[in-house]
């Protein structure tokens, strides 16, 4: 679905905004961010939406994930979440919105996922100021606060509702400039680092193998295209030996870089994830395996 299309069936579709706005209201807004201990980056392999309702590992993997962030010493005053579904085009954008609405964006499922809200605040005054200090890639400029078009799409609360259901962390999302190269966005990540000792928790939301042509129905998590295989287990060793910056020329890899993403957008997420984490930080693993032979479900946790 375009983002044309998406906006359209947006507008024809009556949000539950009194669910969402009925849960904002009881949490105290974010005004600022506060020092903190590092907080830990994510990059989660999303899949299909329908992993966000149905009782299956990968979500029990998320769920098990956010109930292990919580229980550290301190929680996330914020989440920045980069999700594949929101490109626009000839800039960045920040959502600033006190309420950002649930976004369906997808076609062909169950009523019971569009009915899926994750009434998540926004934190407009912290977006505000995020947006001027994070800077363009290209210009050097601050980057725009949209708040009005979108909100979370379910590349963000499809993975946040299962690690965090009750929804009371502002989550923003960080859109990508759909026209730049990988080089750009992995530039922007790196500006993302310095977020984690203010209680940010920066998830990235794609798929490290993403082909959806090449789809096969209901296949258990170990069947794989061998492309699919490859390009996913030369991911996983860079990033195992921490060579971060060599993940944005993932296009060197060459055919099976193609077969692995026809388009860059799942792929892209990861290199703001693994710009925001530090070489230094062992990386750990889970939800390995594939969901429907060619999408590759790896997740990363640093920090
Ligand atoms: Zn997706």
């Amino acid at each position: 679905m375009d983002r044309r299309t998406t906006l359209a069936s947006l507008a024809a579709l009556p949000f539950a905004a009194t669910t969402s706005l009925a849960s904002a209201a009881t949490l105290p807004v974010l005004e600022a961010l506060k020092t903190s201990p590092s907080m830990p980056v994510l990059f989660l392999g999303h899949g299909s939406p329908m992993n966000a309702i149905e009782d299956n590992p990968w979500r029990s993997a998320w769920a098990a994930m956010g109930r292990e962030i919580l229980a550290r010493a301190e929680s996330p005053q914020l989440i920045l979440c980069i999700s594949a579904h929101w490109l626009t085009r000839g800039d960045w954008q920040i959502t600033g919105m006190a309420q950002p609405r649930t976004i369906h964006d997808f076609g062909g499922f169950p009523q019971t996922l569009f009915d899926q809200q994750y009434p998540a605040p926004g934190a407009p005054a912290v977006a505000l100021k995020m947006a001027q200090e994070l800077k363009s890639p290209v210009s050097g400029s601050a980057l725009r606060v949209d708040v009005s078009e979108w909100g979370l799409d379910h590349g963000t609360w499809s993975v946040l509702k299962p690690m965090f259901p009750k929804a009371d962390i502002p989550v923003l999302q960080l859109s990508m400039d759909s026209s730049r190269p990988p080089a750009e966005h992995y530039a922007l990540g790196r500006q993302l680092q310095s977020l984690r000792q203010r209680g940010v928790l920066i998830v990235g939301s794609g798929n490290i193998v993403h082909n959806l042509r090449a789809v096969q129905r209901d296949t258990a998590p170990h069947v794989a295209y061998d492309w699919a295989r490859e390009f996913d287990e030369r991911v996983q060793a860079q990033i195992k030996q921490g060579q971060l910056d060599a993940l944005q020329n993932f296009q060197a890899l060459g055919a099976v870089a193609k077969q692995a993403h026809p388009t860059p957008e799942h792929y892209l997420p990861l290199l703001y994830a693994a710009g925001a984490a530090r070489t230094t930080e062992m990386p750990r693993f889970f939800n390995l395996g594939f969901q429907s032979a060619s999408i590759s479900m790896r997740s990363v946790l640093w920090g």
